[in-house]
């Protein structure tokens, strides 16, 4: 048992003093920042709830049990809203050959027909949700895939373990199939049915460039205004320029005048249109009320990936761009440990870390934080997560780190996490755990 570096009080209501919170991740007014976009304030605890956050020192004179956490940096707990509970952990018994994306969806079929059983999916599941809790994720959306037999095994998985992690973890499940196969009525059929009777009300596919792609993209968006879902695609996973599914994306969500929420992942191509071609996709982008999430470590380990040459891209969405046009943005953990990505541990504070390096998140603005936080709450519809807001819960993450470089030059391990006013146990699973499901390694 761990529970960081922080002695929090166990009495129901206390004080954290000397906290530095990105003001972008306030909703509470009267605070200034310093450079960095960080407040110092003293934020109080009532029986789980955050009663107040106020400039430091105001509140000097309060009895009761303090904490003073001496300026270190505080978060909320954060939300992942692109995730692949269900193929995680499987390397060590489905590598990816050699780290390509064909590599990888390749492996990924072939151990799904294999050793994807109710209860295989079950355990990946629940220890990839265990790294999350105790690293300090509040929300996760899960893709799920949803291909023949798979759909039945999985999605009752999905709703059992959303039931089991209620007021730890939220769980959004969203399916995940090629575009092709919405072409295929009973195939929707069977996915709309399992998302109505496990899911939350959300629909979407994988799209890339097919002849019939409109068509598809037409039986996508009235399936979702039928049945009233969100949508959330996967887009554009590619280094071809020619693939411009987002834009078709873009162009059916006016055509069907869609009110719903639409989330699009990867666009990894939009990054490498010429400058007028770009600046157009992202103008419709915005018009058609898309919010983009990147990738990036995923999209580092899988894009210009060739034999003997070295890379020299980064794989990621032109998300400065999309910023600047107005569009919602942010970054999440996609695969972890799974052929589209060998690593990651569902660590929202490595992925701000690594995002920031990859797609150069400093020296523009002091509001990125948002993108782990408060952006992707919004377009999970989680009212009151991803903020630290007075009378909203008292879930948070503590840290020593007293300014972005701090933070940001180590991987915070010794961070506390709060739920509801409570330090959790940040004990990491042990991979060891899976072994008997990677036949016996190693
Ligand atoms: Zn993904």
């Amino acid at each position: 048992m761990s529970t960081g570096f922080a002695a929090v009080p166990s009495a129901p209501s206390f004080r954290l003093t000397q906290a530095r919170v990105p003001l972008c991740l306030v909703a509470a007014g009267g605070l200034a920042a310093d450079r960095d976009g960080l407040a110092l304030v003293d934020l109080s605890v009532e029986v789980g709830l955050l009663a107040s956050i106020l400039p430091a020192g105001t509140e000097r004179l309060q009895d009761g049990p303090v904490l003073d956490l001496d300026g270190g940096i505080v978060l909320p707990r954060l939300v992942d809203c692109h995730v692949h509970l269900d193929k995680g952990h499987i390397w060590p018994r489905r590598r990816n050959p050699d780290g390509s994306f064909m590599g990888a969806l390749n492996s990924v079929m072939a151990d799904r027909e294999a050793n994807w059983s109710a209860t295989d999916v079950r355990a990946r599941m629940a220890f990839g949700l265990r790294c999350a809790l105790a690293h300090g994720t509040a929300a996760v959306r899960t893709h799920i895939d949803s291909l023949g037999k798979q759909i039945g095994l999985s999605w009752p998985v999905l709703a059992e373990l959303r039931a089991e992690w209620a007021g730890r973890i939220a769980i959004q499940g969203s399916p995940l199939f090629g575009i092709q196969f919405a072409l295929d009525a009973a195939h929707v059929r069977d996915v709309v049915a399992a998302v109505k009777t496990h899911g939350n009300r959300l629909f979407g596919c994988v799209s890339y460039m097919i002849p019939e792609l409109d068509a598809a993209l037409d039986v996508i968006f009235r399936t979702a205004i039928e049945n009233g879902f969100d949508l959330d695609f996967h887009v554009d996973e590619t280094n071809d320029p020619a693939a411009r599914s987002l834009e078709h994306i873009a162009d059916a969500a006016i055509r069907h005048r869609f009110t719903g929420k639409i989330l699009a992942g990867h666009c990894c191509s939009l990054a490498l249109q010429e400058p007028q071609a770009e600046a157009r996709i992202i103008a419709k982008v915005r018009e058609a009320g898309i919010a983009v999430v990147s990738l990036p470590m995923c999209n580092m380990y899988l894009q210009d990936r060739t034999p003997g040459r070295t890379p020299r891209w980064r794989g990621v969405t032109a998300l400065h761009e999309l910023k600047a046009a107005g569009v919602p943005v942010m970054i999440a953990s996609d695969n972890t440990r799974d052929p589209f990505y060998a690593y990651g541990d569902l660590d929202l504070i490595e992925v701000l870390r690594e995002g920031t390096r990859i797609l150069q998140l400093d020296h523009a603005g002091t509001d990125w934080a948002n993108a782990v936080a408060r952006t992707p709450a919004a377009i999970m519809g989680l009212e009151g997560q991803g903020v630290l807001s007075p009378g909203g819960p008292a879930d948070l993450i503590l840290t020593r780190a007293r300014d972005w470089t701090e933070f940001f030059a180590r991987p915070q391990s010794d961070r506390t996490v709060l739920v509801a006013g409570r330090a959790i146990d940040t004990t990491l699973p042990d991979h060891r755990e899976l072994d008997h499901l990677m036949g016996g390694r190693p």
